[in-house]
């Protein structure tokens, strides 16, 4: 099995009891290797999970699940990452990833393409850019400012909630009529979203 690396970077890392450390960026959550997004590795994800995992139930029409990602040692995971994969509008295939993670960690930042692990404070002193229908709620969304992709972050659930989307042209596909589901309470949805290959979108 491969060794878990570094949550922002992609790097090596260190263990030491219960303590991850990066070279470069100290201690961190592990992020483990990226799985398939077949069913049951959704269910293991969802079942040893301290945030939610949220999963585009309907996803978008042609769109399927390709891959999962989580963070944790030996605790649970305090990030979780979807893809999806599917016809984009102004493109052939289009990406989307949805991270759940709890402050602090930096998975979403690491996907969204910005340094730290949270988005500034200033984030929210801004107009929401777009929302989503988010376990049962309508969760604000902000835009980013970054370049080669479409990056928006809010909050669910009491953790940040980060939707990023390649390329830039297909922000689109984050709009007001997504739905997300927590998969810890909706197991039986899981099998309304169908499954792709794995993506090397997940690298981080
Ligand atoms: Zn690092």
């Amino acid at each position: 099995m491969t060794s878990p690396v570094c949550v922002r970077c992609g790097g090596p890392v260190a263990v030491v009891g219960d303590e991850w450390t990066c070279g470069t960026h100290g201690r961190i959550e592990p992020l483990h290797q990226p799985l398939p997004a077949e069913h049951h590795h959704l269910w293991d994800v969802a079942s040893s999970s301290a945030v939610p995992v949220w999963v585009p139930v309907p996803p978008p029409s042609g769109w399927t699940a390709s891959g999962v990602r989580r963070t944790g040692g030996t605790g649970p995971a305090r990030g979780v990452a979807l893809s999806l994969q599917g016809p984009g509008v102004t493109t052939r295939v289009a990406e989307l990833v949805i991270v759940s993670e709890e402050p602090g960690v930096g998975l979403g930042a690491a996907y969204a393409g910005i340094d730290g692990t949270d988005p500034g404070p200033e984030i929210t002193s801004l107009p929401r850019d777009t929302s989503l229908h988010v376990g049962g709620q309508r969760a604000p969304l902000w835009s980013l400012p970054v370049s080669d992709r479409s990056a928006y972050v809010g909050e669910a659930a009491g953790c940040w909630l980060w939707v990023v989307a390649w390329p830039v042209t297909e922000w689109m596909v984050i709009h007001d009529s997504l739905t997300l589901l927590d998969l810890r309470e909706n197991r039986e949805r899981v099998a309304e979203v169908p499954v792709g290959a794995l993506t090397p979108r997940l690298a981080i």
